[in-house]
């Protein structure tokens, strides 16, 4: 069968051969607390599966068990696992150049890249930006760009908030879980206003006047539990940057690349922020961020002479730029960002139709392919996470209390199988 072959949904269903987690996993849990940091990896009270293979919307563990993936392992394989031209592209660039010298040398993949996301920058103006590899990176150099062009240190950021665990953004992120360990070591140089009401972020803005330069914003919080704010809010929140002379900076790690049904969700709402992050589904399953800018906003960094005073080993990755230039063409060519508009709304009426009446549940909502079942107690669902994977589905719980289980496949998943897991999905929650 070539690549590009289509595989039956048969194909494509839940598989498991041996209990989850199968024997292998097991066994690998046990090799793994020897040698990992035993924060990083949660083996209790339920072990890990260890995917070995993933491809489309399924991933397939080491005992051979295959499963359907809800979440795009992180909304990260927007275009599915492992799309055929996307791992050709890697491979294309990888026997040519496999790391160039990204802030010295570039390479042409660099240039290609960032014209293409320039292009793509909310409201056609004229936009610059620099390439990373986390999400994290992204979000610092929008820090970094908002501290030199406006002067000020200070972000208001939001309750709920998550833009990453480096140091430098853990500022910014709300959850006291990631930033009590650490307080010591931070700035607290970030305001926390109200997810969604405009006057608390006034009055918070106003309080701190002399230090806030920039409001940081995700359109929507994928972290923080799939949270949309009320229409007209990133609105509010340019008018209210235009009027103090504020910087708007739009987080879209999760939410870029059509996730919500536009390809970045700030456009729903026609809003063109000053900046602009970008990374997990960019390059589809390559380590790729970026953080876009109005031209006018990033050329507040002064001219390298030689020493960039912000830059990286592996800038500009070749792979990853090849990549992510072939995402953002399967995206096109597939018109991957309407289908996940029409799609996500279609899904959206089924799971309310199925979900909204049954105890326990608050909110069933959503935006594109960015779905979110908030139960009123993150045991339960945690619970109809772990009873998901029994039955073949990956998903993540999501919120302050891992209160909501996300949803947010693969923006390529076909029809018949992103319903199968629903219904699979819905049978654990019921
Ligand atoms: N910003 C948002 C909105 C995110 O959802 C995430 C990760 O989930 C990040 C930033 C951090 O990205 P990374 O984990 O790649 O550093």
């Amino acid at each position: 069968m070539s690549q590009n072959e289509p595989t039956a949904l048969s194909d494509q269903l839940p598989e498991l051969l041996t209990s989850i987690p199968g024997p292998q996993s097991l066994a690998l849990t046990q090799r793994l607390i020897e040698v990992e940091n035993q924060n990083v990896t949660c083996v209790e009270p339920i072990p890990p599966i260890f995917i070995q293979r993933a491809r489309g919307a399924n991933l397939w563990d080491v005992d051979g068990n295959r499963f359907i993936d809800l979440g795009a392992a992180f909304g990260v394989a927007a275009t599915g696992h492992s799309h055929p031209q996307v791992v050709q592209a890697v491979a294309d660039q990888s026997g040519e150049l496999l790391h160039g010298m990204g802030d010295v040398y570039p390479s042409a993949s660099k240039v290609e890249l960032l014209e293409a996301l320039a292009r793509r920058f909310p409201g056609g103006v004229a936009a610059k930006g620099v390439l990373s590899s986390s999400g994290s990176d992204a979000v610092e150099t929008a820090i970094k760009t908002a501290m030199l062009a406006s002067g000020k240190p200070g972000i208001l950021a939001f309750e709920g908030a998550y833009h990453g665990l480096s140091l430098g953004v853990l500022d910014v992120t709300w959850r006291s879980h990631f930033r009590s360990p650490f307080s010591k070591r931070l700035p607290h140089l970030t305001r926390f206003a109200r997810f969604g009401d405009i006057e608390d972020v006034r009055v918070k803005v106003k309080e701190d006047s002399d230090s806030i330069g920039a409001i940081l914003v995700e359109p929507i919080q994928g972290r923080g539990g799939e949270c949309i704010p009320p229409t007209g809010f990133l609105r509010e929140l340019r008018e209210l940057c235009d009027d103090l002379g504020l910087l708007l900076i739009a987080d879209e790690i999760y939410t870029g690349c059509g996730r919500t049904g536009r390809f970045f969700a700030c456009e729903h709402e026609e809003v063109v922020p000053d900046l602009l992050c970008v990374g997990k589904g960019l390059a589809s399953g390559m380590p790729l961020s970026a953080c876009m800018g109005k031209s006018e906003v990033m050329d507040r960094w002064p001219r390298s002479r030689g020493e960039a005073i912000h830059t990286q080993t592996f800038i500009g990755h070749p792979p990853g730029c090849a990549a992510a230039l072939a995402a953002l063409r399967i995206i096109d060519e597939q018109g991957l960002v309407e289908r996940s508009g029409q799609l996500g709304a279609e899904a959206l009426a089924y799971l309310k139709n199925a979900l909204s009446t049954q105890p326990g549940i608050v909110d069933v909502r959503g935006r594109g392919l960015m779905l979110g079942i908030e139960f009123e107690d993150g045991q339960r669902a945690l619970a109809a996470c772990d009873e998901a994977l029994q039955q073949g589905v990956v998903l993540l719980a999501s919120g302050d209390n891992s209160q909501t289980l996300g949803i947010t496949p693969p923006l390529s998943i076909e029809r018949d199988l992103f319903f199968h897991a629903l219904d699979l999905l819905i049978q654990c929650i019921s």
